[in-house]
């Protein structure tokens, strides 16, 4: 994962962004490096292997919105594993903890270097498995176990959480396409998490509400976080599942149009994922890492802001199903949910590598989850209509339509 080809893909993004929305990327990674940016990236290189190092931490993307105000992509040097839209000003803050980069990457590392999982993807002879499949806490969870227990102040327990041993050294003999599948779910879940931020900020979120504040935070968990954040401009919990879900389409629009786009240009390989079912892997390690975060924690319903997670997953199923289009999640009528084996098959496969992924994935995999899913739109729904004026009038100003 070399620096400058996913600064690229960044930057494509932010690219897309323009051609979509009329964003404009005015400066790169470097000249927008802030101290803490910069700390976030020592803090990854002293918890991972130098080659494993991503090229993510401390780089800040800096983008010019068409309304004047600046939009900010990210990575904060934090511990948590948490992301945030903030608006202050004329500034935009799309950002993810590196708790998150964290999380996501050593439960990638986990699933690829385990023989069990997805062995037609090569090669595999290099693999140890894992000691056990009843270990309490899943291989690749430790640290979001650690962070979810955890009631000490969090800046110190990043230090204080190893990086597991069966982490070091170098790569666990990924090599080959199988490297390559690992760094893509990496990639896949990180570009989720972002994405997610982002349509926050882009769907006009941090504007609803209380409009004369000068500050606004959407932050994303209440987990473990002691004083509960800021509220979002006084929304009720009702109005904020509404946004997340339509934060949610944002990034599964964007994420699976253009691995959907992929893998009609480029074709099937033999031994290798598609670039949809990557796509749908990664996205998927995200309600997988909050799920682990609310067992570890014994905290059962902490994200009463956030609907379902088994919504937020098999939301990702229908957006990932060939044909599925780019329409926003909570104004589409709810697509039918197929059996695809293609598609299907690498989350059996990680719900197959523990219970704790099992128990709650089964259900998403086996489909048939339409009735309690148009339950959740429906609140959605009315929810935001209650919202929707002043949205519509705020996303005149700060996601106009195509540039000239
Ligand atoms: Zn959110």
């Amino acid at each position: 994962m070399a620096a400058p080809a996913e600064l690229q893909a960044a930057l494509d993004l932010l690219r897309g962004l323009r051609e979509r929305h009329g964003i404009d990327v005015v400066t790169t990674a470097q000249a927008a490096r802030s101290a803490p940016a910069q700390a976030a990236a020592l803090a990854l290189r002293h918890l991972l292997p130098a080659d494993l190092i991503w090229h993510i931490e401390g780089h800040e993307v800096l983008a010019r919105l068409a309304s004047g105000d600046v939009l900010v992509l990210g990575l904060d040097p934090s511990p948590r594993v948490n992301g945030r839209a903030v608006r202050e000003g004329r500034l935009r803050r799309a950002t993810i903890d590196e708790g998150s980069a964290r999380a996501v990457f050593e439960l990638a590392a986990a699933l690829w270097s385990n023989p069990k999982f997805l062995p037609e993807i090569e090669p595999i002879g290099t693999l140890m498995p894992p000691p056990s499949d009843a270990l309490a806490v899943p291989r690749g969870m430790e640290f979001v176990s650690a962070m979810a227990r955890s009631d000490r102040p969090l800046p110190k327990v990043v230090d204080e959480v190893p990086t597991p041993g069966w982490l070091a050294p170098g790569l666990l003999g990924l090599a080959g396409p199988r490297r390559q599948a690992f760094e893509r779910t990496v990639w896949n879940a990180l570009r989720f998490l972002l994405l997610h931020e982002l349509g926050h900020v882009c769907l006009g979120h941090l504007e609803l509400g209380a409009r004369k504040q000068r500050y606004r935070m959407i932050e994303e968990l209440r987990i473990r976080d002691g004083a509960a954040p800021p509220k979002a401009g006084g929304l009720t919990d009702e109005a904020r599942r509404a946004l997340e879900i339509e934060a949610d389409g944002f990034a599964a629009a964007r994420l699976f149009g253009e691995a959907h786009e992929r893998d009609a240009s480029t074709g099937l390989q033999a031994g290798m994922l598609s670039a949809t079912a990557s796509a749908l892997l990664g996205a998927a390690l995200v309600p997988i890492i909050f799920h682990a975060m609310q067992v570890f924690s014994e905290t059962p319903e902490p994200l009463s802001t956030h609907p379902p997670l088994w919504f937020r997953a098999d939301a990702m199923m229908r957006a990932a199903m060939p044909g599925a289009g780019t329409g926003a999640l909570l104004d589409a009528p709810l697509r039918h949910w197929a059996a695809n084996d293609a598609l299907q098959r690498p989350l059996a496969a990680a719900g197959h590598t523990h219970p704790l992924l099992g128990q709650w994935l089964g259900p998403v995999i086996d489909g048939g989850l339409d009735g309690p899913a148009r339950r959740v739109l429906a609140e959605a729904r009315f929810a935001r209509d209650g919202l929707l004026r002043g949205r519509l009038r705020v996303q005149q100003q700060v996601v106009p339509s195509r540039g000239p």
